[in-house]
């Protein structure tokens, strides 16, 4: 039975929506154009060429794809190039390859959809189910990959990102270098000045629904415009489509090569302070590098600076060991319930941690 989408997806109106600022934004950044376009990379690196070696350090990360829209096909001239091509199977194809590169590198992948179908008829149910897969799935990041549609002569890459850059640093990390990535991989004929984009450009209160949704580091790709005439036809070549999931593959990689930082709940063992603020909370951050053993793993390897602790959205003071790598903090006098802590850290890379926020049971004090 085909699945039937509506096409109220933010998701989707995106695809039209943001050609428009992007081309002004465009022009505005690197006014005056250039004489001639830049020629468009057409040879793509052949699919069995070597990984570089930092890829291995994708292996253990657990990556959620997203291949946009899907079960659309009956709709007349929705999501559609000049001649046809659409979009769903485009962004599918592509995920497929980058998900095969990925489990070469040993990082598994969970993916939203493998076949032309979305997950609800609803596109609202259908970004809210996709995003709930995310989190629920235990991922490190969310990739949802898409393409991007326009006047004709538009063409470039964009990376978005959820609300305000302060909104979840771990995002903007890999946003920018799956960016860079993609500029260096597809030399599309043209580029924003900022390829890095929120998504409140295009919906200044809500933002994007999936993004808004996820739970975990979340970035949308728009890859290129399939409604460029020229592009359309490169996207129809199996073999460019490898070349845009090799990109994307690449931007991940160099991220992963950075570390991954995270942080673990070490006192209390059991998530449980009591009301009489008395409690010692003391947590872990891993700088997601010291493991690899490498030259100079013994030093500290997070910028000390750059950590934040904060207790239910107020910053709070903490002590900060630097041979065990470890934050202590108490927790003020409270009400049964429960507390949220909130650590954000740098590391050598200046990657933020993943998942910055615990939440503590705060429990009656045994009297
Ligand atoms: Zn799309």
């Amino acid at each position: 039975m085909t699945v039937v989408c509506r096409a109220r997806s933010a998701v989707v109106f995106l695809c039209a929506a943001l050609v428009w600022a992007g081309s002004i934004g465009c022009r505005q950044d690197d006014a005056p154009p250039p004489a001639a376009a830049p020629p468009v990379a057409t040879t793509a690196p052949a699919f069995d060429t070597p990984l570089p070696p930092y890829t291995k350090y994708l292996a253990g990360l657990r990556i959620c794809l997203d291949p946009g829209h899907g079960g659309d096909a009956h709709r007349p001239n929705y999501k559609r190039g000049p001649t046809g091509l659409r979009e769903a199977e485009v962004n599918l194809a592509v995920a497929q390859h980058l998900r095969d590169l990925l489990e070469v590198s040993g990082a598994s992948v969970i993916m939203t959809r493998t076949q032309d179908v979305c997950l609800h008829a609803e596109d609202e149910e259908d970004l809210r189910l996709r995003a709930e897969l995310a989190n629920r799935s235990g991922c490190d990041l969310l990739v949802s990959i898409h393409h991007n549609a326009g006047p004709p002569q538009a063409n470039y890459s964009s990376v978005w990102y959820h609300a305000d850059v302060d909104h979840s640093p771990a995002s903007l990390d890999v946003a920018r270098y799956v960016a860079t990535a993609l500029l260096d991989e597809l030399r599309l004929p043209d580029q924003l000045g900022v390829p890095v984009l929120s998504d409140q450009l295009v919906y200044p209160r809500s933002g994007f629904r999936l993004l808004r949704l996820a739970r975990v580091p979340a970035i949308l790709c728009e890859l290129s415009f399939h409604s460029n005439p020229e592009q359309e036809t490169r996207l129809r070549d199996p073999n460019y489509l490898r070349r845009e999931a090799r990109a994307l593959f690449t931007g991940l990689a160099r991220y992963a090569f950075g570390g991954v930082p995270r942080v673990r709940l070490i006192e209390p063992a059991d998530g449980v302070v009591s009301t009489s603020g008395q409690d010692q909370v003391v947590i872990e951050l891993d700088d997601g590098l010291r493991s690899r053993k490498s030259w100079g793993w013994e030093r500290r390897l997070i910028l000390k600076d750059s950590i934040i602790v904060r207790v239910d959205d107020t910053k709070w003071p903490y002590m900060f060991d630097e041979q065990s790598n470890r934050v202590s903090l108490y927790l003020p006098r409270r009400a049964p319930g429960s507390v949220r802590i909130g650590i954000q850290f740098e590391n050598l890379f200046k990657h933020s941690n993943t998942r910055p926020w615990l939440t503590l049971q705060v429990r009656p004090s045994p009297s």
